[in-house]
């Protein structure tokens, strides 16, 4: 059995990330960028006005604060007239400013006098309210590096500077099979032994966050059933995952099933609480994972194993959640020599576990920001003490 750690570094280890493609800007939300982007133009492409007010030449203001008004520019003016000595441009956010002005002064700073303005406050600085060219980033330079993720606000920058095509690494096929002869049968009246199935939706809408579709069966806990099964979604995905029957007990077939589909298992089980029995395995064209199929194990190890996977294949520089380091809000008592993950909140800037951990428990989880990692060789943890944790993608 192996730490937690060492889980994370041979998957880390033995994933590579897929294919390049180039595709445009749209299609890439959540992927990471295969390449650093450079910008394409100056951003701003040009030197435009930040408010609604009037363009100057800051030098004419030793002359006096009467400018008369020789034209305007809006915003995608293109044709601008030039202003003289002691004239003024009528000028909107956004638009240019002609070579000659080099000073905003803000319409609420000015008295309008028919053709002319009179400031009624001095701008205290050339450029003020000028946005000048090249202001956020200057052709060619960085725009974006390689492995960053491409999230809204980067998508719409690169969009801003013009960029239209990225070069990120395709999406992996995903297949999942979660394995139980326990599943109530969809629309049947349910029954004391049959449970509902819920591991297949919650992983299909996990990863639909990250950008993915994926597909699911379901089959029952018979072990040809099952290696014919995980031997057809092999064939035709990357990521395989598998939600049940990877313990110990007579009705588990997970291994063999992979064995038997030529899969190497790297490793199987994990020190940790939830999701013991986690399981890892490479074939040459996919990457396999086992999970216990407990509901929360299954989502626990999602987000702290198969998310960075996911991600590698991806190109991500740094895979997997985001994490920092908190104070815990309260002591905390653990067992065992196992690592804990406890679904957690954030309250005043420390991590508090929620009520109800139990592996078959997701209620905690459903409203939860963090994982909160308790160290295997802890045994009790105080108020204020320091403690790992890992934010859950809402
Ligand atoms: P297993 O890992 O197959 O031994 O299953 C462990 C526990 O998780 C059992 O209580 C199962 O009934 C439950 N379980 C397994 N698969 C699912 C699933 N797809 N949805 C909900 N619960 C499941
Ligand atoms: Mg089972």
């Amino acid at each position: 059995m192996i730490q937690p750690e060492e889980a994370i570094r041979l998957i880390l280890s033995g994933i590579s990330s897929r294919p390049r493609l180039r595709l445009p800007l749209e299609a890439c939300s959540g992927l990471f960028a295969a390449t650093d982007i450079h910008a394409p133009y100056d951003h701003p492409f040009f030197r435009q006005s930040a408010m609604d007010g009037y363009a100057i030449r800051f030098e004419d203001l030793k002359e006096g604060k009467i400018f008369k008004q020789v034209g305007e520019s809006s915003a995608g003016t293109v044709d601008l007239p030039e202003i003289k000595k002691g004239e003024c441009l009528r000028i909107f956010t956004g638009a240019p400013l002609p070579d000659s002005a080099d000073t905003v002064v803000m319409q609420e700073h000015v008295q309008k006098k028919g053709g002319e303005i009179e400031l009624l406050q001095l701008p205290e600085k050339k450029g003020l309210h000028v946005r000048q060219q090249g202001e956020q980033i200057k052709k060619g330079a960085l725009a974006f590096p390689q492995g960053k993720r491409l999230n809204p606000a980067a998508i719409g920058y690169l969009a801003s500077i013009g960029v239209e095509r990225i070069d990120v690494h395709a999406k992996p096929e995903v297949s999942i099979i979660a394995t139980g002869s326990e599943f109530l049968e969809e629309g049947a009246p349910m029954q004391k032994g049959k449970i509902f199935e819920s591991n297949t939706v919650m992983l299909r809408m996990a990863l639909q966050r990250e950008g993915i579709n994926a597909r699911a069966a379901k089959v029952r806990d018979d072990e040809s059933l099952l290696s014919n099964r995980v031997k057809l979604e092999a064939a035709s995905s990357e990521l395989l995952l598998l939600s049940g029957g990877v313990s110990v007990g007579d009705y588990d077939f997970t291994p063999a099933a992979l064995e038997r589909a030529g899969f190497q298992i790297v490793f199987h089980k994990v020190r940790q609480k939830p999701g013991k029995p986690l399981l890892f395995a490479l074939r040459d064209d996919c990457v396999a994972f086992g999970l216990p199929g407990n509901p929360r194990s299954v989502l626990n190890s999602f987000y702290l194993y198969v998310l960075p996977a996911l991600q590698k294949m991806l190109g991500a520089a740094e895979p997997g959640l985001l994490h920092s380091v908190l104070p815990l809000a309260g002591k905390v008592k653990k067992r065992g020599d196992r690592t804990w993950y406890l679904s957690g909140k954030v309250k005043a800037g420390r991590a508090v576990p929620l009520e109800g951990q139990g592996s078959h428990m997701l209620q905690s989880f459903s409203e939860a920001s963090i994982i909160i990692k308790i160290p295997h060789d802890k045994t009790e943890m105080q108020a204020g003490e320091e403690v790992e944790v890992y934010f859950i993608p809402q």
